[in-house]
């Protein structure tokens, strides 16, 4: 960071309303529901450059990325290029954690198959979503904060931002060793949501790397996804496999896919963080029965009508009938062979 860099940010710490402002803010986002929230300035700097050098050597299977031009791909840098009016990034965290089983512990029956965690309950891109535009509209009633709903600019897991990045940067958690955003005492399972906002907001600092030794999530990864520490292939990850591929039959290993139908949550599972980390008190976001270990034999053959009865305000709609069965069927064929 270089040192006009650093000044701005010691005087925008220093500044008393900006701390107002940013208490009040932190108190409107838990009034709401987020379970963590933190702030950080417009610009991302090194992480961004972390994240290009991993794209441009292949390892993304952010597809969006390798569509774009590189005045879109820089938009990621700098928030203040999607928004011209952000002076301070505001980033929350939706706790979606569930005392069900996970998989390791109770691994699904060979006709059972495994979706993961963040798909069992409801679309956190609706749940969430609506979450930041109450927060959004929240800032414009608040007397101390007072600009319009729309001058705010709200995201979920959509458009060129960084989330993980910006969260790490707002002091929210550390990118661990999994690529995982990890908070310290939600751990990772949380979704995290993006205010990009025109207030002058005092800024946290940065969250700690608290990894440590660990390497579980590096060693119980069933194909070898991880490059190097903090570094994933994913176009060797479950997740990718089961969810962005165009011929999953073509890219899945048959034998280390398991019984994952849509997504893997073992670098997550396995992680320490993760172990006495509280249950979601968000009720959309708690587990649907019919998602945890479904029949293998129930999700084939769904036509999009069927399926979307079957996942209805569901992020496994990410997915389609088409590349379900296909993965359904994959699991079934390996384990009569
Ligand atoms: S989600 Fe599963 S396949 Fe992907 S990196 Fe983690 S353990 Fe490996
Ligand atoms: S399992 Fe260990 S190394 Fe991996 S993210 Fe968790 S704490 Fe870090």
């Amino acid at each position: 960071m270089s040192t006009i860099q650093l000044t701005m940010v010691t005087t925008k710490r220093m500044d008393a309303d900006s701390h107002t402002r940013a208490l009040r803010v932190k108190a409107l986002a838990t009034e709401i529901g987020f379970d963590a929230v933190g702030i950080t300035g417009c610009e991302l700097g090194e992480a961004f450059h972390r994240y290009a050098d991993q794209m441009a050597a292949g390892y993304g299977a952010d597809m969006a990325w390798l569509h774009e031009d590189e005045e879109r791909r820089g938009l990621r840098s700098d928030v203040r290029r999607l928004h011209p009016q952000a002076r301070s990034v505001v980033v929350v965290a939706a706790n979606y954690g569930s005392d069900t089983p996970g998989y390791l512990e109770q691994p699904p029956t060979s006709e059972q198959g495994w979706i993961a965690r963040y798909a069992q309950g409801k679309d956190y891109h609706v749940h969430v979503r609506k979450m930041l535009v109450r927060l959004a509209r929240a800032f414009q009633a608040d007397p101390a904060l007072g600009y319009p709903s729309h001058a705010h600019r709200v995201f979920v897991d959509t458009g060129p931002v960084l989330e993980k990045a910006l969260a790490q940067s707002a002091g929210l958690g550390w990118i661990g060793k999994n690529t995982l955003l990890l908070h310290r005492t939600l751990g990772s399972y949380v979704f995290l949501g993006v205010v990009l906002t025109p207030l002058e907001l005092a800024v946290d600092p940065p969250g700690l790397d608290r990894c440590g030794n660990c390497r579980r999530c590096l060693d119980v990864c069933p194909t070898d996804a991880f490059v190097a520490p903090y570094v994933l292939d994913a176009r060797r990850c479950i997740a990718t496999w089961t969810i962005e591929s165009d011929e999953p039959t073509a890219v899945i290993d048959p034998e280390a896919l398991g019984q994952h139908v849509f997504g893997c949550d073992l670098c997550q599972e396995v992680c320490p963080w993760n172990t006495k980390a509280p249950a979601t008190t968000h009720a959309a976001l708690a587990p649907r029965p019919e998602n945890l270990r479904p029949e293998l034999e129930s999700l084939m053959g769904l036509d999009q009508d069927a399926f979307k009865r079957r996942f209805p305000k569901s992020a496994v709609r990410r997915t389609d009938g088409q590349r379900m069965d296909a993965v359904a069927r994959l699991i079934t064929e390996r384990n009569r062979s």
